[in-house]
């Protein structure tokens, strides 16, 4: 079955991951800007970074038949240094109309510092400005639900900013209804070691009965799986799901979610 990866960072995958996913069925993979496995010198390292996701994976997910979009801005994890970041924020406007471009993201915390939530804030006043939608990373285990509570405070203090245009990536149990009742879209990250399994990500479909919930495997240069997706998928068939019903989270979703952007044409 045809299925949509939103949130994997392919420039840190082999090649060999385009061919397994196209195979799978993955028809579109988003990828997100985040750290590089390594801080970057400078702001011209990420001048490269966003000449390569905006120009160099396309082709190469072409070569598999998968069409490959991207999010730009300065990750939290490398925002910390606030002059760095102010660089790298001012060269984004020049890439936003890249025909692959979709928004800004992933922003958000990671050890919700008061750098981070700045440079956050000024990500939100990017998109607002231009338009754009928004991709939201949510901190890591203890620091989730501060974290995501302080995002989602942050978001509502923009007055041109609309929820349904805010998809608040990497939620679980204890994030993901504060989420979806402010009116976000909700990402549930699919990981062997951390993050959801795919029968705690089948629990929370279930109990919000998959609205404006997409999942994705965030794969990266940690352990994860490009597969992660189509395992899940079929993980919902064996618990009974209807291909109706898997097709709406695993393809419907995110192309609704994206289709915002005025750029995504599935
Ligand atoms: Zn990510």
């Amino acid at each position: 079955m045809q299925y949509i990866e939103p949130h994997g960072h392919m420039v840190s995958r082999v090649t060999d991951d385009y061919e397994r996913m196209a195979i799978a069925g993955c028809e579109a993979i988003c990828e997100p800007a985040f750290w590089a496995g390594f801080d970057r010198a400078s702001a011209q390292g990420f001048y490269d970074y966003f000449r390569q996701i905006t120009e160099y994976e396309p082709k190469r997910a072409a070569r598999f038949g998968i069409r490959h979009y991207c999010w730009l801005c300065i990750n939290p994890k490398e925002a910390e240094d606030m002059q760095l970041a102010e660089e790298v924020m001012d060269l984004i406007p020049q890439f936003l109309d890249r025909p692959g471009v979709l928004g800004i993201g992933e922003i958000g915390l990671n050890k919700n510092s008061r750098n981070e939530l700045r440079i956050f804030e000024k990500h939100v006043q990017i998109a607002q400005d231009h338009g754009q939608l928004i991709l939201v990373h949510t901190p890591h285990l203890e620091d989730k639900l501060k974290g995501t509570r302080l995002i989602v405070d942050a978001l509502k203090n923009f007055s041109g900013i609309d929820p349904s245009r805010v998809i608040i990536d990497h939620v679980e149990e204890h994030t993901i209804d504060h989420v979806l009742d402010q009116g976000f879209w909700a990402g549930i990250t699919l990981y062997p070691e951390s993050k959801a399994t795919p029968a705690r990500a089948i629990d929370m479909f279930e109990s919000r009965q998959g609205e404006r919930i997409w999942m994705n495997s965030a794969c990266d240069w940690g352990v994860s799986d490009p597969l992660a997706v189509p395992k899940t998928m079929q993980s919902m068939r064996l618990r009974g799901w209807s291909d109706e019903m898997v097709r709406k989270v695993a393809w419907e979703n995110p192309a609704t979610f994206m289709r915002q952007s005025g750029k995504f044409p599935l």
